[in-house]
């Protein structure tokens, strides 16, 4: 085996061995890194590229303020205000100024009618969003289903995928069986049924991590055993911390070995593991830039979340391969 298989048997086809160019470390290039899952209004995002990440996706914010963000480092994907029924999740929670929700309350296909899911739909992707994002909550008001399938059918329209917060008994099925692309949290309220998480799969349904904020809660367990088999049966993964979610106390800016370590506990490992950080979704890969990993392998695979942690985020051609 040469450095380069080694290397790759534990960190995936994207790994090579490189020299940065500028200071002389030695290190690891890895394609560049996003979080999933961020509320942008909530957190400084400032020093997210010095820890590693190259892009983020927030899922719930107001769109005109985002509209303003897409330039720089992190890159920035968003949804836009969450789409929820009148008084629904999270209207009235004080991380969730008006702005951020937009209450619907008709299925109306039709353009330009007040509350109507097409308007809803419309309003975020003329702001620049690259996604839809729905609240399915079992406490209090929740969108009808006829209203989320208007919502999913004008998203198809805009070429949008649809992402879900689904929370409480029967909403991460309802959001399988409706055909929601994404879920903005892995399952934590229950444990789904078997058919449940193998229509997900094969729907090609995306599960986002967010697993670190239920430390210390009852709700790990469930989230946990539900990602085992989600992963298990091939579904697909993506890292995703919930940044600006201050539930299990604050969270670092930047790759969380948190996160990173209730994902192996999943059972999502060695070159899985890094895939969840890499994949593209929404917007594809970032253009120019890399993930720089000072130091080699360690010995231990337990040890990878604190090495991706100690990453950051560098324009490639300040990385040069040493490849033997
Ligand atoms: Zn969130």
């Amino acid at each position: 085996m040469t450095d380069l298989d080694a290397l790759q048997a534990v960190l995936g086809p994207g790994a090579r061995p490189v020299r940065h160019a500028l200071t002389g470390e030695a290190g690891i290039a890895l394609p560049p890194f996003a979080d999933h899952h961020v509320h942008l209004h909530l957190i400084d995002p400032g020093p997210l590229a010095a820890g590693g990440i190259a892009a983020v996706v927030d899922l719930g914010g107001d769109p005109d303020a985002l509209a303003g963000r897409r330039v720089g480092t992190p890159r920035v994907a968003y949804s836009g205000a969450f789409l929820t029924a009148p008084g629904g999740y999270p209207s009235g929670r004080a991380w969730a100024p008006d702005a951020v929700v937009h209450a619907v309350t008709s299925p109306s296909a039709s353009p330009g009618v007040a509350g109507g899911a097409r308007t809803a739909v419309d309003e975020m992707a003329d702001a620049g969003a690259s996604l839809i994002k729905v609240v399915l909550h079992a406490a209090g008001p929740a969108l009808a289903d006829d209203v989320l399938g208007a919502i999913l059918d004008a998203a198809r329209l805009r070429g949008l995928p649809v992402v879900a917060h689904a929370e409480g008994r029967g909403m991460a099925q309802r959001a399988v069986r409706a055909g929601v692309d994404v879920l903005a949290h892995v399952p934590f309220s229950e444990h789904l049924h078997g058919e449940t998480i193998a229509a997900a799969v094969a729907d090609g349904m995306a599960w986002i991590s967010t697993l670190a904020i239920h430390a210390g809660s009852p709700d790990a367990a469930v989230a946990r055993t539900n990602l085992e088999r989600f992963a298990a049966a091939g579904g697909r993964v993506l890292y995703g911390t919930d940044l600006g979610n201050t539930q299990a106390g604050p969270q670092r800016a930047g790759v969380s070995a948190a996160e990173l370590t209730a994902l192996q506990d999943a059972g999502i490992r060695g070159p899985e593991l890094v895939r969840t950080l890499t994949d593209g979704w929404p917007a594809g890969a970032v253009a120019g830039l890399a993930t720089f990993v000072p130091g080699g392998l360690p010995d231990d695979e337990f040890a990878l979340p604190a090495l991706l942690a100690a990453s950051r985020v560098v324009p490639v051609e300040e990385l040069l391969d040493t490849t033997r």
